[in-house]
This record gives C-alpha cells, sequence and structure tokens, in this order.
C-alpha cells in the first residue's frame, strides 16, 4: 500500500499499533485505492496517550518560551523542506490537488508553527500597581493536556493550528485526525521530534468518534480543540462542559457572500470561485449564499459559467488540475442529494450538477441560480461544490437576508463604494469577514465563527487566551488590618 505508515498511533515518541482496534481503511479519492490500513485507537491506546502526555507536560512548561519556541521554528523549518512530499501525502490523504496542498496544507501548518514559536517567548503576565506599594501580578499558565480533534478537509493544517498555540503556552498536545484523512498529523508528530520536541508533548491517536468522545469526557483533559460540524460540535462542547473544560469549536457555516451592482465583475467571480469551488467545496468558511444585486446579475452568471469552464478536473497529483474529487464516495452522495434537493425545490441549474464518470469520487462544479431563501441548498450546509445564487435588490434586505441563519462563520462582501463595505461588515453576524476578497486566513489574523458556527478564535495572538490562563496574586507590602 502506497502510503502506508509504520504504524497508526504515535504516542511519546515513536510509532505504536494496537490491531484490537476496529480498521480504518485510508482511500485515495481519485481512484478508489486503498492506500494504507490503520486502526482506531483502543482504550490502552487512549490510556497510553493521555498518561505519555501528563508525564511529559510540567517539564515542557518550565522550558523558556525561547527554547520551547526554537522547537516549533525548527519544526515548520523541516515542514517546509518537506514540503513536497507532505503535500503528495496531503493529495494522497484528502483528494485536493497538487496545485493546492503544496501551498495552502503543509505550509499553513509551518506558518502556524513558526508563528507560534515566534510569539512564545514573549508570553507573559503583567504587574498592576496597588495603593501603598501594594501590587498585582498575574502569570499566565499553561492549562494542561490539550485534546485536538479534527475534521478532513485541512488535515495538516488543522492538526498545526491546534498544536502550534498549545505547545507554545507550554501545554501538551493530543491530535486526533479524522477517520477520513488520518495520514499527515502522524508525519507532524514524526516532524516534532526531529526537531528536539521532548517525547510526549504532540502525540497522535487515530479513531472515529468514539475515540475523540473519550478523550473529551477524560478528566486529565484540560481543553477540547474542535473542528467539524455543528451537530458534532454540540455534542463535543456538551461533554466538555460537564468536565468544565476550556473549548474552542470551528464548526460549519453556510457563509453569504453579497455582490453589489459597482463590483468589479472579475474580481467579484474570483471571490465567488475562491469562495465555493477551492478544495472541491469542502472549506468550512466558504461563501454558499452568493446573493448578486439584480443589475449585474447575468454579467456575472456569464463571466462564472466561462471561467468555470477553464476548471481542470483530474488526476489531484498533476500539477495542473485544479478542481480534484469529493473526499470520499459517502461525502459525494450528500452533496449529489443536494444537487436533486436544489433541482426539486426550483432552482435553476446553471452549471454543471452531475457526478463525473469514471473511478474516483469526482463531481462537476456546481452553480444554482435564481435560489430562494427558503430552499433546502440555501439553508443546510453542503460541504461540496455548489455555489447558490440569490437575487436582491437592495442593502437592508440584503443584510437581513444574509444574516437569517443558525450560522455565523464567515461573510463577503464586493462592491467598490467604500462606505458601503465598512457598513455591511458592520452589520454581518459572523466572525470572519471580508472584503473584496474571500477566504484568506493568514496565522497572523484571528479565525473562527459566531452563533453556532463555533466559540473562541484559532490564529493569531487571540489563540493564546484560549490555551492559557491567568493566574492573579495579589501581594500586600504594608500591614494587614482585620476588622477582630
Ligand atoms: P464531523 O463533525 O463529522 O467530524 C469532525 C471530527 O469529530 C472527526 O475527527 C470525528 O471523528 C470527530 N467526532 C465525531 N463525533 C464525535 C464525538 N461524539 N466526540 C468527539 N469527537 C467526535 O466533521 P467532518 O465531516 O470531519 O468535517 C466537516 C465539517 O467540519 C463541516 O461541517 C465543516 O464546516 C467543518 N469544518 C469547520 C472548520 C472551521 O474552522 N470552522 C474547518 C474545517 C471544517
Amino acid at each position: 500500500m502506497r502510503a502506508q505508515p509504520q504504524a497508526s498511533h504515535f504516542i511519546n515518541g515513536a510509532y505504536v499499533e494496537d490491531t484490537a482496534g476496529a480498521e480504518i481503511d485510508v482511500i485515495f479519492p481519485a481512484t478508489g485505492e486503498v492506500i494504507a490500513k490503520l486502526h482506531s485507537a483502543t482504550p490502552a491506546i487512549i490510556e497510553q496517550a493521555i498518561t505519555s502526555s501528563l508525564a511529559a507536560q510540567a517539564d515542557w512548561e518550565a522550558m523558556t518560551g525561547t527554547e520551547r519556541g526554537r522547537i516549533l521554528r525548527r519544526a515548520a523549518d523541516i515542514i517546509r523542506e518537506r514540503n513536497h512530499d507532505l503535500s503528495v501525502l496531503e493529495t494522497l490523504d484528502t483528494g485536493k490537488p497538487y496545485q493546492e496542498t503544496s501551498v495552502a496544507d503543509a505550509t499553513s501548518g509551518a506558518d502556524a508553527l513558526e508563528y507560534f514559536g515566534g510569539l512564545a517567548a514573549s508570553l507573559t503576565g503583567e504587574h498592576i500597581q496597588m495603593p501603598d506599594g501594594d501590587f498585582v501580578y498575574t502569570r499566565r499558565e499553561a492549562l494542561g493536556v490539550c485534546v485536538g480533534i479534527g475534521a478532513w478537509n485541512y488535515p495538516t493544517q488543522i492538526a498545526c493550528w491546534k498544536a502550534a498555540p498549545a505547545l507554545a503556552c507550554g501545554n501538551t498536545s493530543i491530535f486526533k485526525p479524522s477517520e477520513t484523512t488520518p495520514l499527515s498529523a502522524l508525519k507532524v508528530a514524526e516532524i516534532m521530534i526531529e526537531a528536539g520536541a521532548p517525547a510526549g508533548i504532540f502525540n497522535v491517536i487515530q479513531g472515529y468518534g468514539d475515540v475523540g468522545a473519550a478523550l473529551v469526557t477524560d478528566p486529565r483533559v484540560a481543553k477540547v480543540s474542535l473542528t467539524g460540524s455543528v451537530p458534532t460540535g454540540r455534542k463535543v462542547y456538551a461533554a466538555a462542559a460537564a468536565g468544565m473544560k476550556h473549548v474552542t469549536m470551528e464548526l460549519g457555516g453556510k457563509s453569504p457572500m453579497i455582490i453589489f451592482d459597482d463590483a468589479d465583475v472579475e474580481n467579484a467571480v474570483s471571490g465567488a470561485i475562491l469562495g465555493n469551488f477551492y478544495s472541491s467545496g469542502q472549506v468550512c468558511s466558504n461563501g454558499t449564499r452568493v446573493f448578486v444585486q439584480k443589475g449585474i446579475k447575468e454579467a456575472f452568471l456569464k463571466r462564472l459559467a466561462e471561467r468555470l469552464e477553464n476548471a481542470v478536473i483530474g488526476d489531484p497529483l498533476d500539477p495542473e488540475t485544479s478542481f480534484g474529487p469529493m473526499v470520499s464516495e459517502g461525502q459525494l452522495n450528500i452533496v449529489m442529494n443536494y444537487i436533486e434537493k436544489g433541482k426539486e425545490e426550483g432552482a435553476r441549474l446553471a452549471f454543471g450538477g452531475a457526478r463525473i464518470d469514471g473511478e474516483g469520487f469526482y463531481l462537476q462544479p456546481t452553480v444554482f441560480a435564481d435560489v430562494t431563501d427558503d430552499m433546502t441548498i440555501a439553508r443546510e450546509e453542503i460541504f461540496g461544490p455548489v455555489m447558490s445564487v440569490l437575487d436582491f435588490d437592495d442593502e437592508d434586505e440584503v443584510l437581513a437576508r444574509a444574516n437569517d441563519t443558525e450560522f455565523g462563520l464567515a461573510a463577503g462582501v464586493f462592491t467598490n463604494d467604500l462606505t458601503r463595505a465598512h457598513r455591511v461588515v458592520a452589520g454581518f453576524e459572523a466572525g470572519t469577514c471580508y472584503i473584496n476578497t474571500y477566504n484568506d486566513a493568514p496565522v497572523e489574523a484571528p479565525f473562527g465563527g459566531s452563533k453556532a458556527s463555533g466559540v473562541g478564535r484559532e490564529n493569531s495572538k487571540a489563540a493564546i487566551e484560549h490555551y492559557s490562563e491567568l493566574k492573579t496574586v495579589y501581594v500586600r507590602l504594608s500591614d494587614l488590618e482585620a476588622p477582630f
């Protein structure tokens, strides 16, 4: 098997196997070929991971931030040196085109390790002056063992976005990748050791939802960060709440993109393509409800169709390919059902809409026009290459419609009216907003959702608050009086 790792799990600096765990077949979505066979973690593996993570934590936290940061930055350098191999593996695991994985996956993970590695040395508490020479100081302390649970769309990125801030703050990290894409996180774990990380600070264990649930409910785990769907988020949040654990929730969305008449058509079409078809539409923040003002509608749809013809659909390992398969047959079927629903409910199929014959889980990039707010395809997260185009007349109306959803992950506006752009983003009920661009996620800026789309923020200095806590210390230098 062409991508078989040494073993399923990476714990305490070494590969570990327990064949008693349920089998996980790893499938290359472009061909359906089984490329690796792994095992879900047994209770013994989960125990090993938690014990090793707990044992490593105190010494890791006791290191200076400079030392911890140096290790993270070294890991980032190694990831960059191996970007080609890691990108090929990511393509095999997810089916995403190498054209994307070579610039957006391992490299984004390296960015996170480098950024948080750089911050580690400057994490401090503060000193607060009180009357009579008394003072208060705060210590920024690690939380302990932090669990990360990943989705299948950005496996390397998600592993690093969760591990890097956790480790920078002196925590240890246990990562459970999605069962659909378990391979690349193991490489990150190997690279951490190579970079000089002490054994046990970053462990990777595989498994289905039950393994995630076992980690979340273990009383020795201090924090859980999940990237996944809203239904899973509700379960994980509730389980974490029972143990009063810290949480970060990066969940799903049905984000709006508003295109006003005065927008540059070419840029708006680029935004709609980036926000709907990158990674074959399997991006949480995608702007899948594209509200187009009536005056620009025909020009927008015409250019969109012309440019979609240019998508190169094929073998994702070929650097020329710009549009790959869906991650799995299951996901393909979910998306096909939504396409059928769109047709049944009266949306006009303006582009694509069909499965592509042959092996692999390929689907055409798909656009529905004349979509109305009540249609299923305009309300539910599809997580595939399906864009809904909705008409609108004026700003107040479209903003109310854009916000009329339980989700609040992202939102975008295309207009050349500067005042309107800022007014509209101020009105969006979403955590991550875009003006004349879409789906940027640099590590320096906070990323996350509001409403049902999430809790907390990843990336940027904001993530530090979610991976550490402040201890407040009151210090009295003057005599202490008491009432009796
Ligand atoms: P999912 O919710 O099915 O699974 C996510 C992870 O949770 C998997 O690792 C799974 O094994 C685990 N899991 C399932 N049940 C669990 C439980 N009870 N306890 C603990 N862990 C459990 O999501 P998916 O299908 O892998 O990914 C797609 C979803 O992820 C979409 O909704 C997408 O929008 C979302 N997503 C969000 C972001 C973001 O940053 N906001 C990024 C990528 C994907």
